[in-house]
């Protein structure tokens, strides 16, 4: 690929010299419309031997009509791009746990405290499949905020920095009593929402109070399939969540199906105890509620359901834009308790990075 085969403003914009990039931050010194009107490739010359840029064949581009010079590894011209880490491309979906090939990603703490690669072998399952297990995590006060700071920062909420899932005299949640609670998402009601959510569960001697997932990106992908007009229904229509209590008055507007503007999916939320009432016109409304069923149907289907039960020292570490989670009912009198803490995709995302980097340049 030649540089005049590429837009010439894209290019432009992505020179990487002094005057155009500080050499220390790697951050741009340029607005977009301090470039000339007409630029164009003046002359080209290509770069090889002694002048090559770092050591790579590339190409030199004198343009028009400033004068500006700029260099351009070939091989950087040749780059395709990453898929967005957040939407379905970069997802493996799973229909049901039978689809998790390679059973659950899951390790003991003391392994991902000693070794970087495992640590990123659990954080990139986090990014792939929504979730992981750590296991024989210390039965600590406040262990699932030390958790999240292994790859993140915890997100405080009206909850506090961390919340305690057990049996309440007087809940302002029923994820704080001994019924059953069907598959959700956290928070709809919150914008933006806690993108990942820690579960350490401490005691669990309770008969029943398993708990289970459902991949909400792969039910999106199914219902897209089956009825392209109830998807669309979900994507289009902005849906009121709340949550209120004594001090609390939360509300947004959201979409049960997120979507960028390339129409994947990137964000799911499902919540039965806190939709609110839509008041849009009888049609679009028909259109709204024909749709929810059909999905509320592939996701409450038991088959696509992981379910498994959480011991003491467990953690789960689960993507909240695109996992529900669910727990069945337990016996009043039994001992569960859990505590949990809300974090966000983006801080783990960037410890990915910042680890496959270190994979890659070993010190
Ligand atoms: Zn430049």
């Amino acid at each position: 690929m030649l540089p005049t085969d590429v837009p010439a403003l894209w290019l432009r914009d992505n020179c990487t010299c002094a005057d155009c990039r500080d050499p220390l931050t790697d951050q741009k010194l340029f607005q977009i419309t301090d470039l000339p009107e007409q630029l164009a490739v003046g002359t080209l010359r290509a770069l090889d031997g002694g002048d090559a840029v770092d050591g790579a064949e590339g190409w030199e581009v004198v343009w028009a009509p400033d004068g500006h010079v700029s260099r351009y590894p070939a091989h950087w011209l040749q780059q395709t791009g990453e898929p967005d880490p957040r939407t379905e491309d970069a997802k493996d979906l799973w229909g049901s746990a039978a689809t998790l090939a390679d059973g659950l990603p899951e390790t003991t703490w003391s392994a991902y405290l000693a070794d970087d690669a495992e640590r990123l072998r659990m954080l990139e399952a986090v990014a792939r499949l929504g979730f992981c297990l750590l296991r024989d995590v210390p039965l600590r006060d406040g262990q699932a905020q030390q958790v999240a700071r292994t790859f993140g920062f915890v997100r405080e909420t009206n909850y506090g920095t961390q919340f305690e899932v057990r049996v309440e005299e007087r809940p302002n949640n029923l994820a704080f009593t001994n019924v059953a609670i069907t598959p959700h998402t956290d928070n709809p009601y919150r914008d933006p929402v806690p993108t990942l959510q820690l579960l350490h569960c401490l005691v669990n001697d309770a008969e029943g109070g398993d708990s289970g997932l459902v991949d909400g990106f792969a039910a999106a992908a199914a219902l897209r399939e089956s009825d392209v007009g109830a998807f669309a229904a979900l994507t289009g229509t902005p849906v009121p969540f709340a949550f209120r209590d004594d001090v609390t008055e939360l509300s947004t507007h959201r979409p049960l199906i997120g979507t960028d503007p390339m129409g994947r999916i990137r964000e799911v939320r499902f919540n039965n105890r806190s939709l609110g009432t839509l008041r849009l016109p009888a049609e679009q409304t028909e259109a709204f509620y024909a749709g929810y069923r059909a999905f509320a149907r592939l996701l409450l289907d038991p088959e696509r359901q992981l379910d498994f039960k959480l011991g003491p020292g467990d953690c789960l570490v689960f993507d909240n834009t695109r996992l529900l989670h669910a727990r069945t009912a337990f016996a009043r009198g039994g001992a569960r308790h859990l505590q949990g803490c809300y974090a966000d995709l983006d801080g783990l995302l960037s410890t990915v990075g910042v680890l496959r980097r270190r994979e890659a340049q070993p010190c």
